[in-house]
């Protein structure tokens, strides 16, 4: 079985940061990813919230250059799905394509938005369906667009969009909103701001850009269309998770939970970037978060021999 000092699992620009920290630290380090190298952010058609970038950059070029620039420094990649972490005197890190025995593990798995699952949103993604009120606000300057959900993502992100927007149709399943009483107060009394109460999105529609959406009151039955540029999907994330419940502690909603050194609950695991609890969830925080775990790492490693 191979053995390494540190395996990341999670090509992202999280789990890319420490590979970079930890190659130049001389660890002998491998990154375990299953799909792209780059993570979400490559289906970023451009990206004007990473410092360093002032004319803006394509996630697919940010994620490549990342990439390039930790195998520089000698990490070592591989393509594989990990499906469990089992603890030991080491750890062994169980995957689709073989074990691999490792002393620490950096965990930058992610997590994905929870989708509507309704026709037109995978089709219109990008073109008026996002899922960043950070990354994309700024498109719909003067325009009509609209919220899915009701917690403090949904809200926060209303209250930021209505910075660019016209107007903010905030739409609802129930007639309460789930968000903190205080953003409640501070959306609702918000002129831009209107919700639409026990109302679910049946379909995006548009050609090429989102032209609106078919709604449906879930207590009438009643459909009805609203014309908007735009749809802000904000209806929970799925975290990664699943396959290191064992191993660490996740809270509630299956994010990982850490101290600031990125250390988890399991001595040696450290968790990065979007899997793990209280993360800002972009590519700036994400490679804050690598760039911290590596030294933890290191130090652990070296407490240890
Ligand atoms: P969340 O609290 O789980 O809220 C998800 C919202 O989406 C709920 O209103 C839910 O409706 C709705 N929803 C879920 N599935 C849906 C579906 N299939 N169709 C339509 N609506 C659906 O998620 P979140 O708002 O992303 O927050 C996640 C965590 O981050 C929370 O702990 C939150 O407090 C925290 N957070 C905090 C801040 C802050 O400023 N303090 C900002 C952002 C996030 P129901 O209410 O009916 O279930």
């Amino acid at each position: 079985m191979n053995k390494h000092e540190v395996i990341i699992i999670g090509g992202g620009p999280a789990g890319l940061t420490a590979g970079l920290y930890t190659s130049r630290a001389g660890l002998n380090a491998l990154l375990i990813e299953r799909g792209i190298f780059g993570g979400q952010i490559v289906n970023a058609r451009q990206v004007d919230n990473y410092p360093g970038f002032p004319e803006g950059i394509s996630g697919f070029e940010l994620a490549s250059l990342m990439h390039q620039q930790a195998i520089k420094y000698g990490l070592e990649t591989t393509t594989a799905e990990v499906t469990a972490i089992k603890p030991g005197r080491t750890y062994t890190v169980i995957t689709t394509e073989g074990n691999f025995e490792t002393e620490a593990v950096i965990i930058a798995a992610g997590s994905e938005y929870r989708k509507l699952g309704v026709p037109g949103e995978e089709k219109l993604l990008g073109r008026g369906v996002s899922y960043c009120a950070t990354c994309d606000g700024f498109l719909f300057q003067d325009m009509d667009i609209a919220v899915v959900g009701g917690g403090d993502t949904a809200i926060t992100d209303a209250m930021e969009l209505s910075q660019h927007a016209s107007k903010v149709y905030i739409i609802h399943r129930r007639d309460q909103l789930r968000a903190s009483q205080v953003l409640q107060q501070q959306a609702l009394a918000q002129p831009k701001l209107e919700p639409i109460w026990d109302t679910v999105v049946d379909e995006v529609t548009g050609d090429n850009k989102v032209s609106g959406l078919r709604l449906r009151n879930v207590k009438t039955g009643k459909t009805t269309n609203l014309e908007v540029a735009g749809v802000f999907v904000a209806i929970g994330i799925v975290p990664n998770s699943k396959c290191f419940a064992d191993i660490v502690e996740l809270d509630e909603t299956g994010l990982i939970k850490t101290n600031e050194l990125m250390a988890t609950s399991a001595p040696g695991v450290f968790a990065i970037g979007d899997i793990r609890k209280n993360s800002a969830r972009q590519v700036a925080s994400a490679v804050g978060d690598g760039a911290t775990a590596a030294p933890s790492a290191f130090k652990y490693l070296r407490e240890r021999s």
